[in-house]
């Protein structure tokens, strides 16, 4: 069974602060997260490892954009996300 199973998915926004590493203008970007709920019982089919595997899962949210576009008019430029944890566990 496909660990995707376990959740329920659904997608967030979360305000980040985030430096252009070419203005330096420092400025809240809403980056978009996709929230892994965990279900409350296992999905029909679940055999003893899914079990096992489900006991342990936790619920999370995974950063889905990699660049932001500055917002700085004169710069504009898009920039790799950094400094922003890619994964959080709820
Ligand atoms: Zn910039």
């Amino acid at each position: 069974m496909d660990e995707r199973a376990y959740y329920s998915e659904s997608p967030a926004t979360k305000a980040a602060t985030l430096n252009c590493p070419y203005c330096r203008t420092q400025d809240t970007y809403n980056l978009r997260w996709l929230v892994r709920k965990k279900k409350e019982r296992l999905p029909a089919g679940a055999d003893e490892r899914d079990r096992a595997k489900f006991a342990k899962a936790q619920s999370y949210m995974v950063l889905l954009d990699d660049k932001a576009a500055c917002k700085n008019l004169r710069c504009r430029r898009q920039f790799d996300i950094s400094g922003v944890k890619t994964t959080a566990f709820l």
